[in-house]
This record gives structure tokens, C-alpha cells and sequence, in this order.
């Protein structure tokens, strides 16, 4: 049991009569798409919040200090056991409701994909909190039909199988059964049929099978080809037929217990979500009609999560839990009733509403790149080439009538001064002198076209973007967000402290990697909760004696098995943390990549690496050129930096 300690004074001015809390928390819009996990606190720090506004809550600043004191490392990823079981309970409690509400007949199974995050201290958490709702797991591969069938011990609870199989991952699936499993394997190609049948035959069994549809309707937002007619699984309306002969011949159709189909994930719209309901209960009709007596209809995963708060973008949703819940419901309850067929259970495979909420990762500014310039160092001199006089007339002459012409003056000075450079014209010096003196005018013409209102609002923007600061974060896009970089996916950023004091600067995050996408360029805009993203994030001032950290949020979703190696950058530290009355307790902690481990997965072993480095250092002591003392000193680092971190460690 850990002991908060007390809270970290804020650092610089807190000039409490101009900024406040709340307006850091409109600012990053941490009320909407915090869903109330998140939440600042008085000392301005970002606390979470699993059990709301009222319930013991931890403060994140404080939390990663104490990890940092224990040896965990930044970048690292915290992840909240209790919001995931928060999690659960809501989806679970809305299905509950509406069935209620609904008087519908049948129960409510939810089923976790692990593909979404397969992470085993995860898993063992989704399955303990998920016991009393009897959350089940789908598998959509061989790998992770063997986690599933291991881990899952909550008797009743579904296993559904998914994904491309062959004989082994159907005869495992089969056998499983005769363990107590209760394993239903899921036909999405027609081929797999007659595979199933041979395997029961074999072994004697009765399967659990389900026929996965392929709807017509097609889902939206960036999965949409999930579905649709040329979408990689499903039956067509023929293969369903013919599958259900099929079953008739072989006096199977009693085995047949589940319809199922999956429209993508993260649907922004909730007409999208009842349009293949309809067409999605058509087929579980159908089935009844044609003698089958299925008890589950799966509508597979797809409920989206907010990670914007705006409502309206595809990083959006713009229907509750509950909604969701309703209209799953009354709509196959509805179709149901029409044709006077049995209410099935509903299985639904919601993922990424489950786990997205759950973890956070934080990582440190390790420094910036300034644009902006307040003060002029020099004044043009007669010496200087005739653009810096250019240049220090308009400095001299800048007004807001002026404005817009100066600004094409200077845009254009900026683009010759290249060219000038480039066919010798202007010495390095000289260059210098411009750019400098560019930059102070574009800060001051900045500064004029915000104060001159609607006039000069795209100027405005245009200069803020042209402005904004670098900073240089400790982290690896490709590893920690991969969707932001690979389908332009919003997450919620922002500093985890200092939210007393007016974020005045504006800054790009970059990351580690030596690749120009390794950044994150677009960020929520929670002032307007429009569809427009901001295309610079406001930040404080750093120095780079005080560490300043800076969260991503809602990251517990595909980013960590999607997160690749780009420039060896491996896994981040990670923690389980359990919030108290007292406090809270750390879990688990899951260490990152050492560089040997990264370097082994392409095949470099370290005690050649390390031979290579003795050899050369042998050779070169002989030769005279390096010390025996400093030979000892690099094969020290060398050999400490393969079992270090991958990422940048904070000076102790
Ligand atoms: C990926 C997947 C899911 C999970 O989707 P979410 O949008 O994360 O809920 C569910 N079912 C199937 C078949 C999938 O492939």
C-alpha cells in the first residue's frame, strides 16, 4: 500500500485572476471525452477518477513520480484496472436496462475480441471483473484460440472462434468442448463447414457452430470495409443457404447456435448501427423459417468510443452506451416479433468500448524548437544586403492597415532568400540575419491579425500554424499511437500538470524516430467541438531544469499490439494500478524492451555485439589509439546501453 504524498507545488506564474482550472479543462475538453475518468485537480494536476467525482481518486503527477522513484521509466504506460471494470459494468448495466425496459426475453453475453488488446494481466482483469456478467472472449486466430481456451475458467462463458481456420484450429476448437468449453466455431468462409463436420465426425461430438453473414448495409467511419459485399469474411445469402442443407444432410442443423456478423469498428453513427441490425436479424428470421433453431444472435463489435468529445468526426461516436444498448435491443426484438420468432440471446463482441479508457501514457519534453521571436538582436546596418533593409523597414512600419500586404512582402522575402542563398548571393551570415528577422515580424503580425478580429482571422491562422514550436517528446508514435499515424486518428493529449497556469505556447509534438511522420500534428478542438482539428496543441513554456510531462489518453485499445519497432524503439514500461481509500497499490509492472531484446528481434546477439567491441578495442590498445582505461569506459556504456531502456532516460 502506497501513501499519497503531498501534492507538487506548481512551477512558474500562477496567475490565478487570468487563467483557471476550468479553462484548462475547456481548453482540452477532458469533461467530454474524459467520460468521468479523468479530471483535474486543485493543485492542477490530472487526477483519474474510476468510481466519479465522489469516489477515491489518484493524482497522475504524483502517481508517475512515485513509479519514476520505484524505477519505472518514462515513457510509460499506466494502465486502471478499476476503469476497465468500469467499463464492463456499464456496458453491461445499459444491456441490462434496455432488456428490461424492452421486456425482452433473451439475456445479454457480452464477449471481449482479444485481438484488441491481448496483454495477458489485461485479460485475467477482463475475465475476473467480467464473472458475474459471464464476459466471454472471442479468438480471430490459431494464437489466440490457444490464450482463450487457457485462460478463460468462467463456467457458461462463450468462446467464439473467428478469423481463417484449418483443421488444427477447428479440431482444437472441437476438443476444447470435451474440457467443458463452451466453444462455438464461427463458419466465415464456406470451405470451413465440411472441415468442422470431418472434425466431429472424428471425434465423436456434437459442435457448436455459428454462420457469419455478410451484410449488405455497410457500416462508416474508417472500417467501413469491414463489411459490404466484397468484405474478407462472411457468407453470402447463397452459402448460407447451401451451409444450412448442408447441416440438414448431415442431421447437424441442431448444432447450429449463431448467427453472427460485424459491421467494423468504431461506428461514428448510430443510423449505420441500426440499418445492418435490421438486415443482421433478417438472416437470425430466415434461419428460424428454414428449421434452425439458433439460441444467439452475435452482432458483433463496432461501439465506438469518444476520443474526441465532439460528436460529429469518425474519432467520434454520436450515440451513448445506452442508446447503443436500446437499439440493439428493440430492433431485433421488433424483427423478431414480426416473423413470431423466439428472442435470442444478444452477443455482442464490443472490444475497443471495453478497454480504449483503461490506459494512459506519459512521457517527458525533452526540448523544444522555438519559432517565435519577440525581440530583434540587431538593427540593419548600410553593410547589409538591400532585403534586411527591406526587412527592418517593414519591421519599423508594421500597423494593421498594413498588414496583410506586409505579410505576402515578407512571405515572398523568405522564399528569394533561398534562392539568393543558393546561387551564392548571400553569405550564411546574411541568412541568419533574414530568417531572424522574419520570424520577429511574424510573431508581431501574428499578434495584429488576432487583435483585428474577423478581417484577419485566416491570417491569423495561418501565421499561428506557421509559428507554433516543436517540442521533442520521449516517445515513439509508432509504437504507442500507431492509428494516429496510420488511419489519422484523434487521441485526447495534454500536460498531466501545471493546468493552474495558461498554456502560452502553442506546439507539433515530435517524436524519437528519425521519420518526418513520427509526430502528432492534430488535436482535438474542444472550444468549437467542431469537426475542424487544431493543428497545434497549447502547451506551457518549458525549461529544461523542471520536467514537463504531457499524458495521450484513451490508448488501451489496439495501439500497444498494433505499436511496431520503427528506429528499435521497443514496449514502454507499463504499471497496473488499482486506486484505494488509502491510496493505491501497484499491481503489476511489466518492464519495456532492453535494446538486447529489440536487437534480438532482428537477429543481433549481444555477446557477439560485445565480442566485435572487445576485438576492436584489443586491436586498437595495441595500436595506441585509445587508453586502456577508456576502452574499459566504452565497453562499460556499450555493454549498459544493451541492457538499457530504448528510449531516452532522465538524468538522476
Ligand atoms: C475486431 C473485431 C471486433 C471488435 O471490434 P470493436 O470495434 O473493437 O468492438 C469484434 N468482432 C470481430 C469479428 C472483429 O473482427
Amino acid at each position: 500500500m502506497i501513501r499519497r504524498t503531498a501534492p507538487f507545488a506548481a512551477k512558474g506564474n500562477t496567475d490565478l485572476d487570468n487563467w483557471s482550472i476550468e479553462k484548462s479543462k475547456d481548453l482540452y475538453g477532458i469533461g467530454t471525452w474524459g467520460s468521468g475518468f479523468f479530471d483535474v485537480n486543485a493543485s492542477g494536476n490530472v487526477m483519474v477518477t474510476p468510481f466519479g467525482a465522489k469516489g477515491p481518486n489518484v493524482d497522475v503527477l504524483e502517481l508517475v513520480r512515485d513509479l519514476q522513484e520505484r524505477g519505472i521509466r518514462v515513457p510509460m504506460l499506466i494502465r486502471f484496472p478499476d476503469i476497465t471494470k468500469a467499463r464492463i459494468e456499464l456496458i453491461g448495466n445499459c444491456f441490462a436496462k434496455a432488456i428490461q425496459d424492452n421486456n425482452y426475453k433473451g439475456a445479454y453475453r457480452g464477449v471481449y475480441p482479444i485481438k484488441v488488446n491481448q496483454q495477458r494481466h489485461l485479460v485475467e482483469e477482463l475475465i475476473k471483473f467480467g464473472q458475474a456478467n459471464r464476459l466471454g472472449l472471442e479468438a480471430g486466430s490459431k494464437p489466440e484460440l490457444l490464450v482463450v481456451l487457457a485462460m478463460m475458467n468462467t463456467p457458461d462463458a462463450l468462446i467464439i472462434c473467428n478469423g481463417f481456420k484449418d483443421a488444427e484450429y477447428i479440431e482444437t476448437a472441437i476438443l476444447s468442448q470435451k474440457l467443458g468449453r463452451n466453444t462455438i466455431i464461427v463458419v466465415d468462409r464456406a470451405s470451413e463447414l465440411p472441415m468442422i463436420i470431418a472434425a466431429a465426425k472424428k471425434f465423436n461430438t456434437r459442435p457448436k457452430i455459428g454462420l457469419r453473414a455478410k451484410l449488405h448495409s455497410r457500416g462508416a467511419g474508417k472500417w467501413v470495409d469491414s463489411t459490404g459485399d466484397r468484405s474478407k469474411f462472411g457468407l453470402t445469402p447463397l452459402e448460407i443457404v447451401e451451409c444450412v442443407e448442408t447441416l440438414k444432410k448431415e442431421e447437424m442443423l441442431d448444432c447450429l447456435e449463431l448467427l453472427h456478423f460485424h459491421i467494423g469498428s468504431q461506428i461514428p453513427s448510430i443510423s449505420s448501427v441500426k440499418g445492418s441490425l435490421k438486415e443482421g436479424t433478417r438472416f437470425y428470421t430466415e434461419l428460424h423459417l428454414m428449421g434452425a433453431r439458433p439460441k444467439f444472435i452475435d452482432v458483433g463489435g463496432g461501439l465506438g468510443v469518444d476520443y474526441d468529445g465532439s460528436g460529429v468526426t469518425d474519432s467520434s461516436i454520436n450515440y451513448s452506451e445506452q442508446e447503443y444498448a436500446n437499439d440493439v435491443v428493440s430492433i431485433v426484438q421488433s424483427v423478431c416479433d414480426e416473423r413470431g420468432v423466439p428472442h435470442p440471446d444478444i452477443v455482442t463482441e464490443a472490444g475497443r468500448a471495453l478497454v480504449a479508457h483503461h490506459s494512459l501514457l506519459v512521457f517527458n519534453v525533452l526540448g523544444l524548437n522555438e519559432v517565435q521571436k519577440k525581440e530583434l538582436m540587431f538593427q540593419a546596418s548600410k553593410d547589409d544586403h538591400r532585403v534586411i533593409q527591406e526587412l527592418q523597414y517593414v519591421y519599423e512600419q508594421l500597423n494593421d492597415k498594413n498588414l496583410h500586404e506586409f505579410y505576402h512582402d515578407v512571405m515572398h522575402i523568405k522564399e528569394t532568400t533561398l534562392q539568393l542563398f543558393t546561387f551564392g548571393v548571400l553569405s550564411l551570415t546574411q541568412r541568419a540575419k533574414i530568417e531572424h528577422m522574419s520570424w520577429v515580424i511574424l510573431t508581431r503580425m501574428e499578434q495584429l491579425a488576432w487583435a483585428g478580429g474577423a478581417d484577419s482571422e485566416d491570417l491569423a491562422k495561418a501565421l499561428q500554424d506557421l509559428l507554433s514550436d516543436t517540442y521533442f517528446c520521449n516517445f515513439s508514435v509508432f509504437q504507442s499511437m500507431p492509428d494516429s499515424w496510420a488511419v489519422g486518428q484523434l487521441f485526447p493529449v495534454m500536460p498531466i500538470h501545471r493546468l493552474t497556469e495558461e498554456p502560452t505556447r502553442k506546439a507539433i509534438l515530435v517524436d524519437l524516430t528519425c521519420d518526418s511522420d513520427g509526430k502528432i500534428g492534430q488535436f482535438i478542438d474542444a472550444a468549437t467541438g467542431s469537426k475542424a482539428k487544431k493543428t497545434a496543441l497549447e502547451v506551457h513554456s518549458v525549461d529544461p531544469s523542471t520536467p514537463y510531462y504531457m499524458g495521450v489518453f484513451l490508448v488501451g485499445a489496439y495501439q500497444e499490439i498494433l505499436g511496431d519497432l520503427h528506429n528499435l524503439f521497443g514496449d514502454t514500461d507499463a504499471v497496473h494500478i488499482t486506486i484505494t481509500n488509502a491510496g493505491y497499490t501497484v499491481d503489476h509492472v511489466v518492464e519495456g524492451d532492453t535494446v538486447t531484446e529489440v536487437l534480438s528481434y532482428v537477429q543481433y546477439q549481444r555477446p557477439e555485439l560485445i565480442e566485435g567491441i572487445r576485438r576492436a578495442s584489443e586491436h586498437s590498445i595495441l595500436k595506441g589509439t585509445i587508453t586502456k582505461a577508456e576502452a574499459r569506459l566504452l565497453m562499460r556504456h556499450y555493454e549498459e546501453g544493451l541492457s538499457g531502456y530504448t528510449y531516452l532516460e532522465e538524468q538522476e
